[in-house]
């Protein structure tokens, strides 16, 4: 069925007002709910029609999408509950507070969408610094962090001793009331929030002293995080359940924890690579020498050949940084740097003098041409 216009299903203008939105779409709901037409399948058609619109047109995001993309910015089939349409159950749990205002609709065909109030602790974040050698090898770190946790002293009920609640006569537990009222549409099941356990189906007695009846105490907690290696800066892992813990025994928090590293002394890092500056003396270039280059493993010797220029890359294969998803491991890049001094000894400056009308301290045309070619690699 070809989708119609989101505004015109409600019946607003393209630049409707959130509040005319809420009430073109509380209009259509009553009309179509489904406890006014049992069994009239159109009726029921318009109802999750009307509820799709609402659901896009009051949420900016959405609404901002659907107003550059129309239906093809709101995904395809089978995502996030459209294409294939909404089901009774999504509409009756996303828009409770639109039918809230009118005391609660019931359920539709008793399907399981009243469920207890959970509560749910909020996320914890925590930074990390690590430096190249934990990098490179993954590392454990136990971490102090202040947060809730779940009271000991009640068992994070909030109850004294943990023992010291009954279960809500109001609601028997449910958390929810369901009542039958006259309205101008008629005979209508209302359901809602039970006010006297606000939802939680039970009744504290007597609280505890030590949570305040909270359920939740602020303590300290040593945290232990696996960290794998080849993270990088600004890397965020998440921990299921590491957070803070919610009242009353809900679902905890998550704990983020965000990578930070820090500088390396000697080595740079590029991605999986590792860079280096080898600094060498004239002589050492021209003759050749080998020099020491540090690794996160320890100090290499490498050798320098003789003739070497200046900006030259010796590549140390696989002495980077392994790939966080495991996709091998990178290099090591050092680059030669030579060193040409500025202030000479008069007899320094005498052999230096006499290296100039030697063979071979001219650059011949290959060599110009191999040079080129190492100052590519200086500037890739
Ligand atoms: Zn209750
Ligand atoms: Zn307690």
């Amino acid at each position: 069925m070809e989708k119609r216009d989101y505004y015109e299903v409600l019946g607003v203008s393209k630049n409707a007002d959130a509040t005319e939105i809420k009430k073109a779409y509380r209009k259509l709901a009553l009309k179509y709910h489904p406890d006014k037409n049992p069994g009239d399948k159109e009726a029921e058609e318009k109802f999750k029609e009307a509820a799709e619109a609402y659901d896009v047109l009051s949420n900016d995001d959405k609404r901002r999408r659907y107003d550059q993309f129309g239906h093809a910015g709101m995904g395809g089939a089978g995502q996030g509950g459209f294409g294939g349409g909404m089901s009774m159950d999504d509409i009756f749990s996303h828009f409770g507070d639109i039918f809230g205002g009118f005391g609660g609709f019931s359920g539709f065909g008793g399907g399981g969408r009243t469920a207890r109030r959970v509560n749910r602790g909020t996320n914890l974040r925590v930074k990390v610094k690590l430096d190249l050698q934990e990098v490179a090898a993954g590392v454990e770190k136990k971490i102090k962090v202040k947060k809730y946790v779940a009271c000991q002293h009640c068992n994070g009920t909030g109850a004294k001793d943990g023992k010291s609640f009954s279960t809500c006569s109001t609601c028997h537990g449910s958390g929810q009331v369901t009542r039958v009222q006259n309205t101008i549409l008629g005979a209508m099941q209302t359901t809602s929030t039970c006010p006297t356990c606000e939802g939680e189906g039970k009744i504290i007695n007597e609280k505890c002293t030590f949570c305040n009846g909270e359920g939740v105490l602020m303590a300290e907690e040593v945290i232990t995080i696996n960290i794998p290696a080849g993270v990088a800066e600004g890397m965020q892992l998440s921990l299921s359940g590491k957070g803070n813990a919610a009242r009353r025994g809900g679902v905890n928090g998550d704990l983020i924890v965000l990578v930070e590293e820090e500088e390396h002394p000697d080595l740079v890092r590029d991605g999986n690579d590792l860079l280096y500056n080898v600094f060498i003396g004239y002589p050492e270039a021209v003759l050749g020498d080998t020099v020491e280059i540090p690794t996160i493993e320890g100090k290499v010797k490498v050798k320098i050949e003789p003739g070497t220029q200046p900006g030259k890359i010796l590549r140390l294969r696989r002495k980077g940084l392994p790939d966080v998803n495991g996709y091998g491991k990178g290099d090591l890049l050092a680059k030669v740097n030579v060193w040409i001094p500025k202030n000479l000894s008069k007899d320094a400056k005498k052999l230096v003098e006499k290296m100039k009308d030697t063979e071979g301290f001219k650059p011949g045309n290959n060599d110009k041409k191999s040079i080129f070619s190492k100052m590519k690699d200086f500037f890739d």
